[in-house]
């Protein structure tokens, strides 16, 4: 078996991080080309030392500046694209938390090198350009979001065309128990209190307000070419089934595994592939698997998603982009909880649908939704 050469983009984050442990654990099979972060750069200096990779990038020009390396260095986003686009790298593993993941997405692809993709703001924002530029470079998109890794996972061996529907599984996010009446007063660290998940800051918040079921729906509907209709969200409070998928005779398959973001990064990696681990649920212990319907009244951000995806063109840009901003200010305090769905939906009504939007459309939409909710933020 070869040998896979891999660039790890946005090295520094949960992701990130889990996937290089596992290109260490696995040297028969994997190779650690190059590594790319933003600005944490003494996260970045330990892991050059102990994953020793040939070409490091920094995004950050300022934190760039206090960073000393014999390894060769690229600096900024262009820096960070070119580590993407380096000629003996196989796979480039995608895990920026933020949209700004979009040009590296394209500059992966574009050089004919297969993306495994953690981040889903990038779909969400151009994920028809992206799936275009992959099917002209003969590229695939692997996933690595662990619901639509169980997607197609659940996907092996089956015709697309006798795919019925996929229920998107939701474990309901931090706020699945909380009253509506709190919703106004919910402090920050109430929100980032996942209880299945620990991942980043931004997606944290996305899961409670159901904003990450919203792109995700969007996601599936480009990865896997799926109509709005054939998505159904279920809120499945133990994560245990990640995701589930219905052919035309109505037999379901679903994938399941304990909640470690593990299994899906060493599937998109090794992919045909499957390794040995020490993972297994305990189903005697679990006794039961629960689902409930969404509260679309409690979570307006799954509804605003909902009506994005249902449109598409460009209103999935539009809610990305508020959402990213929106956020944002939640995490520095700067407004309340509920101000994130209120913000988004207000900057949706004012933008005008283009219906087959360009990337220079779509980068120009961005802007315009965030510097249309940053004015609507200053209001709080
Ligand atoms: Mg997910």
């Amino acid at each position: 078996m070869r040998v896979k050469r891999i660039a790890v983009l946005g090295s520094t984050g949960t992701i990130g991080k889990k996937a290089l442990e596992i290109i260490y654990q696995y040297p028969d099979r994997f190779k650690l080309k190059a590594i790319a972060c933003w600005s944490n750069i003494r996260e970045l200096e330990k892991q050059i030392r102990r994953f020793d990779p040939k070409i490091v990038a920094v995004g950050d020009v300022q934190a760039a500046k206090n960073f000393k390396t014999k390894k060769k260095l690229f600096i900024g986003q262009d820096g960070i694209d070119s580590i993407a686009s380096l000629g003996d790298v196989d796979i480039v593993l995608i895990a920026i938390n933020t949209t700004s993941a979009l040009s590296s997405v394209l500059a992966a692809l574009k050089s004919g090198k297969d993306v495994a993709l953690a981040n889903k703001e990038a779909l969400a924002m151009a994920g028809s350009v992206i799936m275009q530029t992959a099917k002209k470079h003969n590229a695939q998109v692997l996933p690595i979001d662990s619901e639509q890794s169980a997607i197609w996972q659940c996907l092996q061996g089956h015709d697309k065309s006798l795919l019925r529907r996929v229920y998107l599984t939701a474990s309901g996010g931090s706020l699945y128990r909380v009253a509506a009446s709190r919703f106004a007063n919910l402090t920050k660290k109430e929100v980032l209190a996942h209880p299945r998940w620990k991942m980043g800051a931004k997606i944290t918040v996305d899961s409670a307000t159901l904003m990450n079921k919203a792109l995700e729906i969007i996601e599936a509907m480009w990865l896997f070419g799926l109509n709005f209709e054939q998505i159904k969200v279920l809120v499945h409070p133990e994560a245990i089934i990640h995701s589930m998928v219905e052919f035309v005779d109505g037999s379901i398959i679903a994938q399941l595994a304990v909640t470690d973001m593990r299994l899906p990064i060493q599937y998109a990696l090794g992919y045909p592939q499957r390794f040995n681990s020490k993972q297994n649920i305990d189903f005697l212990k679990l006794g039961s698997l629960h689902f409930d319907k969404p509260d679309l009244k409690r979570f307006q951000c799954l509804m605003l998603g909902y009506e994005a995806a249902k449109t598409g063109g460009s209103l999935p840009c539009v809610l990305n982009a508020s959402d990213e901003v929106a956020v944002n200010a939640f995490l520095k305090d700067k407004i309340p909880f509920l101000a994130i769905p209120e913000v988004i939906e207000k900057v949706m009504r004012k933008h005008k649908v283009i219906k087959n939007p360009d990337l220079d459309s779509l980068y120009r939409i961005d802007n315009w939704a965030r510097i249309k909710t940053q004015e609507l933020l200053c209001r709080f």
